[in-house]
């Protein structure tokens, strides 16, 4: 099929990017487990190598089988192309590195992922790139973190550990008025409930390994482009519009225009950095994907079930769920986010630490893991695990007491869950 904007987001889910195997008519994506790809003649290899022809050379730079997700993405979430990698921290680096250099820095919002926190405060510090963090709901603050060294500005559109939902639209205006790109993750959202291109996101980021895949099977990423930056405004990103020595001189963006980024991530991010996915990977996600929109309503649905009925419960304190009435951010979701505001939220109990521990332990449906976005559902006590790398501050900042527990809600059924949770409650709380 042809792929146009005239097809809905389910039909879309199943045959974007994907059509019938032109050597055997499989009709089902195949795993092309291959690594090399045999060349015509030597004019052709020589073409592929100068950029002159678009092919397969080497799979640590594309593969058929990667190839048909990554089109899939970039349909999806309304961009112009998409590179897969190996994670969703991978990607991170991978939208980033372009854009970045020794003594550049990205102004990130407060509520992310506590791994991205991680990422972005210590390590990134080894490439002599900084994050400062700001609260994306104070847009003068935001201004005020930019200066001439910001290359980029990132937050996530559903926040990871939830209760916080972004105004895309509002970041993204103060990113476009100071020319600089907005990263999007939009892990915990999915191009089903939110696409953050069409609200003027640049760059749109994923962990495959979660929603996208749905069942926990395995990690991967994928950085989306809008296409409508133009890198060239400014002398900010040499990367995209200066000659690359690496390909004689070539300007990737005078030379692929809206194309140049997903270009660059694969001539110069995949071979060089090589955070690859694997074929095996991107078939597994792309069955995930098929049912996407069927998963993501039930999600939503499961969550405002599960969240009201914690919300009323006198041993819980407060539950954080953009989906409910009682959220600071309830009108903000209405408009923002239509469809829902996902499977992810926190539940802070009244007896604090050792209750949390208590409770995570005396679940049965639910498993205690450090994923989410999986069928099944799964809690983790993020202050002892996920979150502990961070300060008390930025524990905090994230939604992640020592009180607080985050839950990823599955697509079992909601009264069973509901059931499991009352009686893990009964053990943690007395
Ligand atoms: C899991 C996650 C990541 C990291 O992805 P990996 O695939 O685990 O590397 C980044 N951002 C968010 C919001 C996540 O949930």
């Amino acid at each position: 099929m042809s792929d146009g904007p005239t097809y809905g987001f389910d039909t879309l889910q199943i045959h974007a990017g994907a059509r019938p195997d032109p050597a055997t008519g499989a009709r089902q994506t195949p795993i092309y487990q291959s690594t090399a790809y045999v060349f015509r003649d030597a004019d052709h290899a020589a073409a592929l190598f100068n950029l002159q022809e678009v092919g397969y050379i080497y799979s640590r730079l594309t593969n058929p089988t990667v190839a048909v997700l990554q089109e899939r993405l970039a349909t999806l979430e309304g961009g112009v192309g998409a590179v897969c990698c190996s994670s969703g921290h991978a990607a991170q680096i991978m939208a980033l590195f372009p854009l970045m250099g020794p003594g550049k820095n990205v102004v990130a919002s407060t509520r992310l992922y506590g791994g991205t926190v991680t990422q972005f405060s210590q390590t990134i510090k080894r490439f002599g790139w900084s994050a400062k963090f700001v609260d994306f709901d104070d847009l003068d603050a935001l201004r005020d973190a930019i200066d001439d060294d910001t290359r980029a500005v990132f937050c996530e559109s559903v926040a990871n550990p939830g209760g916080y939902v972004t105004d895309v639209r509002a970041v993204a205006d103060v990113a476009d008025a100071a020319g600089l790109p907005l990263i999007v993750d939009n892990t915990s959202a999915t191009p089903y409930l939110c696409q953050p291109i069409s609200q003027g996101a640049t760059l749109v980021v994923h962990s495959t390994t979660k929603y996208l895949t749905g069942n926990g099977t395995v990690t991967g990423g994928c950085i989306v482009d809008s296409g409508k930056f133009d890198w060239s405004a400014s002398d900010k990103f040499p990367s995209l519009s200066a000659p690359e020595p690496a390909y004689h001189g070539l300007k990737f963006h005078e030379t692929f225009g809206n194309l140049a980024f997903t270009f660059h991530g694969i001539a110069i991010g995949l071979r060089d950095l090589g955070m690859t996915m694997n074929p095996q990977a991107a078939h597994y996600t792309l069955m995930g994907i098929e049912t996407l929109s069927l998963r993501m309503q039930r999600h939503v649905e499961n969550a405002v079930k599960v969240a009201t009925w914690l919300e009323d419960d006198p041993r819980v304190d407060y539950v954080t769920y953009a989906g409910l009435p009682s959220s600071p951010y309830s009108d903000r979701a209405k408009r923002c986010y239509p469809k829902g505001t996902g499977g992810l939220f926190t539940v802070a109990l009244k007896g604090g630490y050792d209750a949390c521990v208590k409770f995570v332990d005396s679940l049965e449906i639910f498993s205690h893991v450090a994923n989410l976005g999986d069928t099944r559902s799964l809690v983790i006590h993020s202050a002892s695990t996920t979150h502990r790398q961070l300060t008390p501050e930025q524990q905090q900042a994230a939604g992640a007491g020592p009180n607080v527990v985050r839950i990823s809600i599955g697509i079992e059924d909601a009264d069973d869950l509901i059931r499991d949770l009352d009686q893990a409650l009964a053990k943690a709380c007395g």
